[in-house]
Order: C-alpha cells, then sequence, then structure tokens
C-alpha cells in the first residue's frame, strides 16, 4: 500500500500548507476539509480567547467508515505553539489525497488543535499553565509523580529576565548540570510536576479543558476501534527537521510500534530518546480508555533549535507569563525566541518536516494493513 507519486505536493504546495497564526492554519484546515467532502466537529473552548480575540477551537474530522475497525489517529498541537508543524502535515495530507485509497476496514480521524490556546498565543501550555502532556494522570489519587523540579524551579524563573537575578539563575542551572550531569538535569525540567503552578512542565492540579476534550472525543471516534495508529506530532527536540519517532506505551504496544515503524523507534524508558521518560501522557489516556484495542502509539518529534536556546525560550516565555511580567518591554524578543524553538518558518524545515511525516503516515497505513484483527 504504498502512497502513489500522486499524491506528492510540490514544494511550493507544501509551504502552502503551513501557516503563520492559529486563525490561518485553522482555516486552511477547515478549507481543505471542505474541498475533501468532510464534517468537521468543531469544539468551542469556552474559557478563554486568542491572542487576536478570536474563538478557540479543537476540529475533529474523520475520513472514511465511522464503525472501522481499524484507525490511524493524527493529534497536532498537543503542545500549542508545536501545532504549526502538525497542523501543515494534516492539511498537507488532506490536499494530496494521501487517504484517497485507504481500505474499507480503516478510517483516519484528524485532532486539529487539541490545545488550541497555547496554538494561538505561541505558548506551549494550555490557558491555565499546564502542560497537556502531563496532565493525564490520575488526580484522585493521593499521590502525584515526583521529580526533582523543586531542585531547580527558582533558577529556572528567575527575578529578572535581563539582569544580575538572571545571571545568578544561569549559573546556579550551570552548576546543577556540572554536578547531576546533562540527563538528570533534563528529567528534572521535564518529566512534569505538580507542585508549581507557575512553573514549567506543570501537570496542572485538575483535568485542563483539552484533556475533558480529548477524551471525550476519544470516546466518541474511537470506542469501537480494535487496532489503532496514533501519531501525535511534536516539535523541539532533537536534530533540526529530523522527526524522532518516540514509542509510548505498554511493551507489546512499543514492539508493535518498533514492527510498523521498521526498527526506528526509540524509547525515553530505556534511554533512547531525546525525551525524559514523562508521566500523565496523551498516551497514557487513550491506551486506559481503550483498555481492549492494540495500539501502536508514537510521538513524532522534529527538532529545530539547539536544546539550551529551547530551554531558554521556555523559561522566557514563563517568566513573561507572570503576571508582574507581562508589560515587560522584552515581550516582542521572548514571543520570537518561543516561536523560533517551536516553529522554524524556513522552507528546508517545513520540506522535511512534509517528506518525513508522509513516510511515517504511509508505514502507519502499511501497519494498519498488515495486522490482522483476531
Ligand atoms: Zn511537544
Amino acid at each position: 500500500l504504498p502512497f502513489s507519486d500522486e499524491t506528492l505536493l510540490s514544494p511550493r504546495d507544501v509551504t502552502g500548507c503551513f501557516s503563520s497564526t492559529y486563525l490561518e492554519a485553522r482555516e486552511k484546515f477547515l478549507r481543505i476539509c471542505e474541498c475533501n467532502d468532510l464534517v468537521v466537529d468543531s469544539r468551542l473552548n469556552p474559557n478563554t480567547e486568542g491572542s487576536r480575540g478570536e474563538q478557540l477551537y479543537t476540529d475533529i474530522v474523520r475520513i472514511g467508515p465511522a464503525d472501522a475497525p481499524k484507525i490511524l489517529l493524527l493529534i497536532s498541537g498537543t503542545h500549542g505553539v508545536e501545532g504549526y508543524c502538525g497542523s501543515g502535515v494534516q492539511t498537507g495530507l488532506l490536499k494530496s489525497g494521501a487517504f484517497e485509497f485507504i481500505p474499507d476496514d480503516t478510517s483516519v480521524v484528524m485532532i486539529h488543535a487539541i490545545n488550541p490556546y497555547g496554538f494561538s498565543h505561541d505558548r506551549r501550555v494550555t490557558e491555565d499553565n499546564v502542560d497537556l502532556n502531563r496532565n493525564f494522570i490520575d488526580f484522585d489519587a493521593l499521590d502525584r509523580p515526583k521529580s526533582n523540579y523543586d531542585e531547580i524551579h527558582d533558577a529556572l524563573l528567575p527575578s529578572d529576565w535581563d539582569g544580575e537575578g538572571r545571571g545568578r539563575a544561569d549559573a546556579q542551572l550551570a552548576a546543577y548540570i556540572q554536578a547531576r550531569g546533562m540527563r538528570d538535569f533534563q528529567a528534572a525540567v521535564s518529566s512534569g510536576q505538580y507542585q508549581f503552578a507557575d512553573g514549567l512542565f506543570y501537570g496542572g492540579d485538575r483535568e485542563t479543558w483539552s484533556n475533558t476534550t480529548l477524551r471525550s472525543v476519544v470516546s466518541d471516534y474511537l470506542s469501537d476501534a480494535r487496532l489503532l495508529g496514533i501519531v501525535d506530532f511534536h516539535t523541539g527536540l532533537g536534530p533540526y527537521g529530523h522527526g524522532e519517532l518516540i514509542a509510548i506505551g505498554s511493551s507489546e504496544d512499543k514492539a508493535r510500534a518498533q514492527a510498523w515503524y521498521d526498527g526506528q523507534t526509540t524509547d525515553p524508558e530505556k534511554g533512547t530518546s531525546s525525551s525524559a521518560d514523562l508521566d500523565g501522557m496523551l498516551a497514557h489516556c487513550i491506551a486506559r480508555a481503550l483498555p481492549d484495542a492494540d495500539l501502536a502509539f508514537i510521538t513524532i518529534e522534529f527538532g529545530t533549535l539547539d536544546v539550551n536556546k529551547v530551554l531558554s525560550a521556555l523559561r522566557g516565555d514563563n517568566w513573561l507569563n507572570q503576571i508582574k511580567n507581562r508589560e515587560s518591554p522584552l515581550r516582542p524578543a521572548i514571543k520570537r525566541d518561543i516561536r523560533a524553538a517551536f516553529y522554524p518558518e524556513q522552507d528546508d524545515w517545513k520540506q522535511s518536516v512534509w517528506s518525513r511525516s508522509r513516510k511515517v503516515i504511509e508505514l502507519a497505513l502499511n501497519g494498519l494493513a498488515k495486522t490482522s484483527l483476531e
């Protein structure tokens, strides 16, 4: 089931699928759905608005029969600003007619902008400063996942962004890395924390809107699926333009992903990934919601800038979000940095995102096709 050459897009068409704002991205997605006679299910986030005062929606579309036992699920915007990448790919796939000849037992479901607030505001987090991919924990449980984040919170969020406080904080982080090593530092920063609502990689103290919405979409669209290939699009880790395939889930699910993707998948638990091992991920939520389905879940991570630049951009954006800093004259520079860290707008990056994604989606469809249902 290889994609035919007819599903190739010209370089110009590829760049045309990517956008400069959430509004533009949504409009392109809706337009290409309309051209394909697809019905879009739009879910309004009633709690907040976009950076231009616009209403914020997560849009869902299904290609293929509603009762298909095999489903390919493609998710964009889990981390807000990273949505430019996944949205461009989703629009590109529809534009290229990639799904015109999928088998009768298969459907494709796309979730566009699951975190529309972060997408519109060029932030990685939701409207409540929550990292959605750390928010899928059991909030009724007494214990929260533990990390060493508390050891570095103060240094990650300095008193000022361009003065002595920043200098002291950077020195403190450098000392931590020196003493503990880069891997432990990355885990402390990014594995998720549930103590500091004003901090980085905060998992929240309740389910955020995007969490509730994701779970209702899973129940509405996926509850009858027996075999699911899932691709969640991310940016900001790894080499520029490279798409690392991070397998998430049970060991059985990871083995399935490894087989589908020609042995290319990495595993944070084994330390083979550029990502730390995480708690409360969207993948865990889907697996729990569909206990009888077989899954092959990958997070695809497209690299952007050097990891230090990405972390610095995240710290700046978090600093800027503190109420006392919101009117800072540093705002334009900080917003430029966060955007560049998660969305390099160069054409070569978009081309490499597209060609890698197209191959990955082809492998996913092949994986679904060659796996027989018991
Ligand atoms: Zn991400």
